[in-house]
């Protein structure tokens, strides 16, 4: 009898469909993905769970994240059913949490009333005031979709849910920081996350690096970004900020999900399975070609981190995760960042900086040092990963 990988799974990420009804500017999917309207089946769905659960994989809390395409495109029928399957498969050992992140665009009452029901956390995608929003995120057709997407955040304020953001920063964005910040806050949000416009799967070209200047405009837009969130009492949680303020509480993980085989697993509509970062799922590259490590319906999920690819991919991203913790200060404030962002932007996850870490992780990291009340505290903790360095 071959014996499990001896890792449980923190995050499944299920795609639903693949299908989507924008076309934004920066999306990582190709746009043939995007136009299939195929739904994951119960059986891949009761498949995949089962062999989590007979192969070990479940721990006490597993997250799942209806992610990649549009996942309200699959229905509101979809998903009453997937719970229910979900629910019986898993049992009570393991807490199930559910996560939709969604374009908001097709958000009604009875969706309202699914997610309030079934005690989803909902994320929207939306990237701040109506003319930047419209400019990048747009549908089919090419007309703006912040609309339809207020429209959604309405219903779901009206059923007493305040969704968490994901806001892509673009190099438009850069030069309206308190624009973007003071539209949430009114907009009564809560919670945001900044992501930097990555090269990512088919978006090849970040309009960021498009300029020279990029980080320090980007340093600027995240300065006035925090002083303006001050000035407005901190209403507005910012995930980048938080993520560096729990590191100066020793409360950060050494690797990051994403770079740990097996602690995140992604399944697609049609059972193919990957791990690492959820975006390889979708992604092919010169060097790998796809990332797809099995079928859930075909043998044991574990049996997958014996196969060669996997080995490959694990021998690679190993390597940069050991470059990452020799020549990173901010290593154990970010865990060696995701292995996608690596080899999109540089060729190779056998490498270290990105886009992604430079904006989400090491600006925000300057910003918080430089304001004036966590430079002791700061300081302190940068002595402590330096000493504690020098003696890996
Ligand atoms: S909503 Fe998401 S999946 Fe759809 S086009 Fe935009 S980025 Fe891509
Ligand atoms: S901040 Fe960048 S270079 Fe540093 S550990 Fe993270 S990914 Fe690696």
């Amino acid at each position: 009898m071959t014996k499990n990988i001896g890792v449980k799974v923190s995050l499944l990420t299920l795609q639903a469909t693949r299908y989507c009804n924008l076309r934004c500017r920066y999306c990582y999917v190709s746009a043939d993905g995007k136009s299939d309207p195929t739904v994951m089946s119960d059986t891949t769905l009761l498949t995949t769970l089962a062999k989590l659960r007979d192969e070990d994989l479940l721990g006490e809390r597993l997250e799942i994240s209806w992610h990649s395409g549009e996942p309200l495109s699959a229905g509101t029928a979809f998903y009453d059913n997937a719970f229910a399957v979900i629910d019986r498969v898993v049992g009570s050992k393991t807490q199930v949490v559910h996560h939709f992140q969604t374009n908001a665009t097709l958000i009604d009452r009875r969706w309202a009333d699914f997610f309030r029901r079934r005690d989803v956390r909902v994320g929207v995608s939306l990237d701040g005031p109506r003319q930047l929003h419209d400019h990048n995120r747009k549908f089919r057709n090419g007309s703006g979709s912040h609309q339809s997407v207020m429209r959604g955040v309405d219903h779901l304020r009206r059923a007493g849910i305040t969704p968490s953001v994901i806001c892509v920063v673009t190099e438009k964005s850069l030069h309206c920081p308190t624009d973007i910040h003071d539209f949430f806050c009114e907009e009564g949000f809560q919670s945001i996350s900044l992501n930097p416009e990555e090269i990512e799967g088919i978006n090849t070209r970040s309009s960021l690096s498009q300029r020279d200047d990029w980080r320090v405009l980007y340093k600027r837009f995240m300065d006035l970004f925090h002083k303006r969130m001050k000035d407005f009492g901190n209403r507005l949680v910012v995930r980048q900020f938080s993520h560096v303020h729990a590191w100066l509480q020793e409360k950060c993980q050494y690797a990051s999900g994403p770079a740990i085989p097996f602690n995140h697993l992604t399944v697609s509509n049609n059972g193919d399975f990957s791990t690492f970062s959820p975006e390889l799922i979708t992604a092919r590259h010169e060097r790998f070609g796809d990332f797809i490590l099995g079928n859930v319906r075909q043998g044991r999920l574990s049996d997958a981190g014996r196969g060669s690819k996997f080995k490959r991919l694990w021998s690679e991203i190993m390597d940069g995760l050991l470059r990452c913790k020799n020549e990173c200060p901010l290593f154990s404030c970010c865990g060696g960042g995701a292995p996608s962002n690596k080899l999109f932007e540089n060729g190779s996850f056998a490498s270290t900086c990105t886009i992604a870490c430079e904006a989400g992780i090491r600006i925000p990291f300057e910003v918080v040092k430089e304001s004036a009340e966590n430079g002791t505290v700061m300081w302190k903790r940068m002595d402590g990963a330096a000493r504690s360095k020098e003696t890996l």
